[in-house]
């Protein structure tokens, strides 16, 4: 494996535009429990009798938006209560030496915020936890920790409409801007892909991934597991994110 990281941290010092694809297991690392989407807390039905994707979605929160929020309540008291690792820190101190270092994740927990990724450069793909906002009226309401506390759904201050966090529930659709600038960047092209802790086949992850190879780039996947995209990548790191992108970034000169 040292000679591979040695090899994918070369390319990362040649490579002037890279693209670092995140998903539930960089986060894992900080100990949230790895969801699929946002389901995955649960392999079977909830306390109600249904699969959590009925219980995180769309519908369900214009339907019964009590039931919904205890389900949102646990992920957001889970990402509270962990912190970004220092998987999250190597990619934020990797996009301030590469300035043509992009992040996408399909993480809401805002860790790579938090750790410092410039928001100009990351895309967060399902959306993220915060700030609330109220369905009714719009109004912004930043204060999640507070609103776990009290009685479900959270209510808007202003006009006592139901608040909602701003991801991507199940049976919603992807926010447009964020899959605008995503396929900005892909069309010009990136030297290196890096998957990390990601097992998604979304066509968002794996087109990416694919386009890179097609027009000669390098790519990389980060994970203990082997998943779909594996066998095209061209150097499969086997190992923890918050293990390997430190040791990766040690390879690397700063300024
Ligand atoms: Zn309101």
């Amino acid at each position: 494996m040292q000679q591979d990281i040695i090899c994918v941290a070369q390319a990362i010092q040649r490579a002037e535009r890279i693209l670092i694809i995140t998903g539930a297991g960089l986060s894992a690392d900080s100990g949230l429990p790895t969801y699929r989407g946002l389901g995955g807390l649960y392999n079977g039905l909830t306390a109600e009798g249904l699969p959590i994707e009925a219980a995180l979605s769309g519908p369900m929160l214009q339907r019964d938006p009590a039931l919904c929020w205890k389900y949102l309540a646990q992920l957001g008291e889970a990402c509270l209560g962990a912190s970004p690792n220092a998987g999250h820190a190597a990619i934020a101190e990797l996009q301030r030496r590469k300035p043509g270092c992009w992040v996408l994740t399909q993480n809401i927990d805002g860790y790579h915020r938090q750790a410092g990724s410039p928001v100009e450069r990351l895309i967060e793909i399902h959306g993220e936890l915060a700030p609330l906002f109220c369905q009714s009226c719009g109004a912004e309401d930043s204060d999640l920790a507070a609103h776990l506390k009290k009685p479900l759904p959270p209510r808007c201050a202003r006009c006592g409409g139901v608040l909602r966090p701003p991801v991507v529930l199940f049976e919603e659709m992807l926010p447009e801007d964020a899959i605008g600038r995503l396929y900005d960047q892909v069309h010009q092209g990136f030297d290196v892909v890096i998957a990390v802790g990601t097992t998604a086949s979304f066509p968002y992850i794996v087109e990416p991934v694919a386009e890179a190879r097609r027009s000669g780039g390098f790519t990389v996947e980060v994970n203990p597991q082997r998943t779909d995209i594996s066998r095209w990548v061209d150097v499969h790191l086997a190992g923890r994110a918050s293990d390997v992108l430190p040791e990766l970034l040690g390879h690397i000169p700063g300024h």
